[in-house]
């Protein structure tokens, strides 16, 4: 089988396997309406309603989106609007805690005794793609008929630096991580479970493999991966653990695969369990400008400023501060921006790490074509975006271009590399929308000249009829 590029990267994981701690309750959260991919939940609370943790506070905007529970129990405060780390404006519920962290009564288990009503479940529980991808869980799962997926991937594979969140879940929260993967096995009929693991974390590899031999359960196994970088992105991960390669375009399902973070199993047997839908996260929060790093158990909606307060405040200016780690992660405006459903980790970097090195010109060394996992041609890439060439960008595959930054990081004229293929798609993107609204336009036009040459036809015709009639 055809290797992957991949890249060596410092993995700083220092707050791995440090107990995840819960942090005091902030005076208010700030819970954004779009924290999935799909459309924005739509509140359902109203100013001034007294809140519990796990009522429900939006609805789901649409059938790939996931409804909203507070975190917290308090009132609410306003419902408004913020600018979010992409620049685009989203609908918030604030609410004002009361510090009691009350449940709410309506919690209940759901029922779950088969496929339809285990998606139901995963959907009532607000589940999103907790590795980062946001993608509504329930939507994944809801697939045509259970045949066409023989493999389900557990991403445990924490590939990018410093982030150790799922690597607290497998430590710390296993029987439920575990659970969820039963509940999958049960309900989507799956073969074959594989749990991808990086090999730098042996522990949670002992414990999976014990877990394995212990349950007696078939067609569950540990796929111990080399801690390279992007071990953990989705494709990556597929071709990685079952030899099957995505094509462009396509999803994991037209090979046969479903891949689930284990964050996200876990929170699933969580809700199956006792009712409580998705309401925290453990946020690794770690980067040279952060006095105590660590694990923190944190309602969604918690502002990066309460959290980092949380850690001890800062022992240097921060220059830079992240939402994920520094490989895919995105730098946030400031620290008002709140915990979202799949933040897992937010790093703050002290100048010397904040600093962008200036990037010369490029020596056509090929380091970046070499790092690609796709085979990708990252120079040229660059090229064509900076040209605006759509059709060579198309040529060149730029929409397989997962963002990675492992072209960037070898690059040696430190071009920007990343921001440059997210322009490039950006660039597709456009001309494919241009290219559809011409085909509309097209087609109307088409179809006003048919139907003016139908008129003029039976008009032709009934003019023609009237003079057989007087003759
Ligand atoms: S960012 Fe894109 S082009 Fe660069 S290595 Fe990753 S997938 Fe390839
Ligand atoms: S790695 Fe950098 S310098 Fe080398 S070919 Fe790619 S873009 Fe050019």
């Amino acid at each position: 089988m055809k290797k992957l590029h991949a890249i060596s990267v410092a993995h700083h994981k220092n707050t791995a396997y440090s107990p995840a701690r819960r942090m005091e309750v902030p005076k208010t959260v700030l819970i954004p309406m779009s924290m999935n991919i799909g459309a924005p939940a739509e509140p359902v609370v109203k100013v001034m309603e007294k809140v519990k943790v796990g009522q429900l506070i939006a609805n789901a905007g649409g059938y790939v989106s996931a409804p909203i529970h507070s975190s917290v129990s308090g009132t609410v405060k306003k419902i408004g609007t913020m600018v979010n780390s992409m620049g685009r404006y989203v609908k918030t519920v604030t609410i004002e805690t009361d510090g009691l962290q009350e449940p709410w009564e309506g919690l209940t288990p759901p029922d779950v005794h088969d496929f339809a009503s285990f998606i139901e479940a995963v959907k009532a529980c607000g589940a999103v793609g907790l590795g980062g991808a946001s993608f509504p869980t329930a939507v994944k799962l809801n697939i045509k008929s259970l045949d066409l997926c023989d493999a389900i991937i557990i991403n445990a594979a924490e590939c990018e630096p410093y982030n150790t969140s799922d690597t607290s879940t497998m430590f710390e929260r296993t029987d439920e991580m575990w659970e969820g993967i039963l509940l999958l096995k049960k309900w989507m009929e799956a073969k074959r479970i594989i749990i991808g693991i990086e090999d730098i974390n042996k522990k949670c590899i002992e414990i999976f493999q014990n877990k394995v031999k212990e349950s007696g359960v078939d067609g569950i196994e540990v796929k111990v991966l080399p801690a390279k970088y992007p071990q953990g992105a989705e494709k990556v991960l597929i071709y990685n653990t079952i030899g099957r390669m995505v094509p462009e375009g396509k999803l994991p399902i037209d090979v046969g695969a479903i891949v689930m973070n284990c964050t996200t199993c876990a929170t699933i047997a969580h809700f199956v369990k006792t009712g409580m839908p998705l309401v925290e996260k453990v946020v690794t929060v770690d980067g040279s400008a952060v006095k105590e790093p660590g694990n923190i158990i944190v309602p969604i909606g918690t502002q990066l400023k309460d959290l980092y307060e949380a850690c001890g405040g800062f022992k240097a200016e921060p220059k830079k501060v992240l939402y994920g780690g520094p490989m895919m992660g995105i730098a946030v405006p400031d620290l008002e921006q709140p915990v979202l459903k799949s933040t897992n980790a937010t790093l703050a970097f002290a100048e010397a790490e904040a600093r962008l090195p200036e990037p010369t010109a490029c020596i056509h060394c090929g380091k970046c074509i070499d790092a690609c996992p796709f085979d990708l041609m990252p120079c040229e890439l660059e090229k064509a975006t900076e040209k605006k060439d759509v059709d060579r960008l198309r040529k060149l595959k730029v929409n397989l271009c997962m963002e990675c930054g492992c072209c960037a990081f070898t690059c040696p004229a430190k071009r920007q590399l990343v921001q440059s293929h997210k322009l490039g798609k950006a660039l597709v993107a456009a001309d494919n929308a241009r290219l559809k609204a011409q085909a509309e336009k097209d087609a109307a036009r088409e179809k006003e000249k048919a139907e003016k040459e139908a008129a003029a036809k039976a008009e032709a015709e009934k003019k023609e009829e009237k003079e057989v009639v007087s003759k």
